[in-house]
């Protein structure tokens, strides 16, 4: 395996991690061949309709990575950064996320490069019409299943759902991360939150703390951040710090965080809320919490500020947060990480449960959904801190990559492609 480089692209970042565990695992090389590319990249040119009548030229991709363990499945996301590497990293996440988690899906990501934040409502319906049509032959209940993912959300999946029935004929399983009257389940708008929780405590835990008390500075308050915040709160977290795109807000005995939630209504940011002091991006990131949860972009913890951390834990909301130059530095200073494929997996085991019910015609109860996802996650994280138990010198990160890579092989090979 080559060591880690400082400018590792996003998907040659994940593949790095995917390279260490095939050495774990010590797969084939023809296994190594196939998991290390994609299966099917959809690169799709979307015209959107502004409301004056302007037509900007965008490009949407649906990038598949493997489909060994079930139908494809991931989010889509709209966001400038959101390019065809991206997407493919992002993808790849999600086939060793989904089998981590032992859901029958494999792995999937849509984006479209695109700056949603000024768009109006029906710029957006417009957009997403457009991109599913585009799409929408890979796509299929059996196929590959879209969900939400950064800057979009249960009305955007109702779109889909629409614009896919249009043309197929109603068919609810084709999206998750609907809203209830579409299907939808109950739990699944705070499930990355509530997973990003419950593995951080898991993680606390084991280094003998106490979550009752303990500092937590989350970075993002989008819907993983918020949601992970309220729950947080709730059981007994002191949430000192949290951040948007226009900056970081602080507060030692914590912040007020329904009150965060209506300044940010209110303003369209949580900059500013009373009883905070602003502080910058990079400052969030190097408090000296208990906790420290990454909840927005990939690529923000790099070999350039590794060294500021100083949480005990860091827990990976957000997808690919922590490069491997930094992963690296992190678990030399004995930093737990828990990474993304466990970290974040809360949304995509409630969107399995959502398919599920579609399936069934059934629905479940709040109750339901959030014991069957805990006991899940539970389940996982043991399994993960088992096999680090087995193999000396790895981190959470290599025995959840090599968990999973090791059940992709095994389905692949089954299915007799490797
Ligand atoms: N976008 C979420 C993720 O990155 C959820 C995907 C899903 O529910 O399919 O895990």
């Amino acid at each position: 395996m080559q060591p880690p480089k400082a400018d590792m692209g996003p998907f040659e970042a994940v593949n790095h991690f995917f390279h260490h565990a095939a050495e774990i695992t010590r797969i084939s090389d023809s296994a190594i061949d196939v998991l290390s590319g994609t299966y099917r990249e959809l690169q799709v040119q979307v015209p959107v309709r502004h409301d004056d009548g302007r037509m900007e030229v965008v490009y949407g991709y649906r990038v598949q990575h493997n489909g060994a363990r079930g139908p494809y499945k991931g989010g889509i996301r709209y966001h400038a950064e959101a390019d065809l590497d991206e997407v493919r990293a992002l993808a790849s996440l999600m086939t060793w996320k989904t089998a981590l988690v032992d859901l029958p899906f494999g792995g999937a990501k849509g984006g479209v490069q695109i700056d949603p934040s000024h768009m109006s409502p029906a710029e957006l319906e417009r957009l997403t019409r457009r991109y599913t049509g585009q799409i929408s032959s890979v796509l299929g209940p059996t196929r590959d299943i879209p969900a939400p993912d950064m800057n979009t959300d249960a009305q955007t999946m109702s779109w889909i759902l629409d614009e896919y029935g249009r043309k197929y004929g109603h068919t609810n399983q084709i999206v998750t991360g609907k809203p209830i009257a579409l299907g939808g389940s109950q739990g699944r708008e705070e499930a990355t939150g509530r997973g990003a929780v419950v593995t951080g405590d898991a993680a606390l835990r084991d280094l003998g703390r106490d979550v009752e008390g303990a500092t937590l500075a989350i970075q993002g308050f989008g819907n993983v951040g918020s949601w992970a915040a309220r729950l947080a709160r709730d059981r007994g977290y002191r949430v000192v710090a949290v951040s948007d795109v226009h900056g970081a807000i602080h507060a030692d005995q914590g912040l007020d965080i329904g009150e965060v939630r209506a300044h940010l209504a209110e303003t369209g940011s949580v900059v500013d809320c009373p009883g905070s002091e602003p502080i910058s991006n990079d400052e969030l990131l190097g408090l000296d919490v208990d906790v420290l949860m990454p909840a927005a972009l990939g690529g923000v913890i790099t070999d350039e500020n590794a060294g500021d951390i100083r949480a005990d834990v860091i827990v990976e909301g957000a997808n690919h947060p922590v490069t491997p130059l930094a992963d690296a530095e992190l678990t030399e200073r004995g930093i737990v990480v828990v990474p993304d494929i466990l970290a974040n997996a809360g949304g995509v085991i409630v969107s399995y449960f959502e398919w599920v019910q579609n399936n069934q015609e059934l629905h479940w109860s709040h109750d339901d959904v959030v014991g069957r996802l805990e006991h899940k996650l539970d389940q996982a994280y043991r399994t993960v801190r088992d096999f680090q138990d087995r193999h000396e010198g790895i981190n959470l990160r290599q025995a959840a990559f090599a968990l999973a890579v090791d059940r992709v092989v095994e389905a692949a090979s089954l299915r007799g492609y490797l």
